[in-house]
């Protein structure tokens, strides 16, 4: 599971900051915090790399600079830093990292001793793992930080410049598991009524389904695998859809793979449509969902036999 493929394909640094503030500014505003991006004007409009990958480590180091601010700002930057290189920043107003505790979180080993509860009741990632995919990429993680005078955190890639012809932002959703027979389908949901018609509709599409009841349980039970697909429910105690969505893309780039996940929404709000997929899902279903829509969307992104 060490071996890691990195993707080079071109992508927009500005589209990806926007996706990616976008996605945070949720849970900045929900901190009463100002989320800010900023893309430098003479940042290429393509640039040749990892975007997905990439896109995680600025998730992972803006989630934490958002649970460790109080008051005032979080901002992302990217500039131009050179020949071929660009420049990511990531800075807040919090409460900031004491000199001898700086090189201290990049360490692996603090990571690896924590147990599942206290690796994932953290933001997600780790800034080990996050340092390791940037050192993949040709940089280096660094911070600049004093005691209550806020963090930033940067790091620089060569990324070189892409051809506009070659767009192609979206990963592909696709990953055949199965191509015939019963998938196991996890499902994660916590409204009673719902988890009988999705138990019932799994049952007769002749799926083997396992319950859970908050996004919590839900990245724990992806994580032990054995799945085919997850049924993701967004709005879950504990921990959303949104977010568990989130943990299991982050473990799953360091550990590879790819479950497909369809998000069971409550409306058909564009915005929460366009959260889901950032976050990594592959579908979505508005409820209530028809009979066929579920079979449909399992057909699509993890290969189900269509009858
Ligand atoms: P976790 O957040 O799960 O503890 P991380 O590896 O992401 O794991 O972060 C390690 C530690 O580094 C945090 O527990 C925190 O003490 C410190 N830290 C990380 N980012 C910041 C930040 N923006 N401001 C203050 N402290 C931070």
């Amino acid at each position: 599971s060490g071996h890691l493929e990195l993707e080079a394909q071109p992508f927009s640094p500005r589209e990806m900051i926007q996706q990616v503030s976008g996605l945070m500014s949720a849970p900045a505003m929900a901190k009463g915090i100002a989320m800010k991006a900023e893309v430098d004007g003479a940042v290429p409009a393509r640039v040749v790399g990892d975007r997905s990958r990439l896109q995680q480590i600025l998730i992972n180091l803006i989630g934490n600079a958002v649970k460790f601010t109080d008051e005032g700002a979080v901002g992302v930057r990217v500039s131009v830093d050179g020949e071929d290189r660009l420049r990511f920043e990531v800075e807040d107003t919090g409460i900031g990292i004491e000199h001898d505790k700086q090189t201290l979180i990049f360490d692996a080993f603090r990571q690896a001793d924590g147990s599942m509860t206290r690796r994932f009741g953290g933001t997600g990632l780790g800034l080990a793992i996050s340092q390791k995919l940037v050192q993949m990429m040709g940089g280096t993680l660094e911070v600049k930080s004093e005691r209550g005078m806020g963090s930033l955190f940067h790091f620089s890639l060569k990324l070189p410049l892409g051809v506009a012809e070659e767009t192609r932002d979206a990963e592909p959703i696709v990953v055949p598991r199965k191509t015939a027979g019963p998938l196991r389908i996890l499902l994660a949901e916590d409204n009673r009524v719902n988890q009988l018609v999705f138990l019932k509709l799994l049952e007769r599409e002749g799926h083997i389904a396992e319950l859970v009841e908050d996004g919590a349980m839900a990245v724990e039970a992806a994580l032990r695998g054995g799945f085919d697909a997850i049924l993701m429910d967004v709005h879950m105690p504990v921990m959303d859809g949104i977010l568990a969505t989130m943990r299991i893309r982050q473990e799953e780039l360091v550990r590879g793979g790819h479950i497909p996940i369809i998000a069971l929404t409550a409306g058909v709000m564009n915005e929460e449509r366009d959260r889901c997929l950032q976050a990594g899902m592959d579908a979505f279903l508005a409820k209530p969902v028809r009979e066929g829509e579920v079979q449909a969307a399992l057909a699509r992104v993890a290969q189900a036999p269509l009858d």
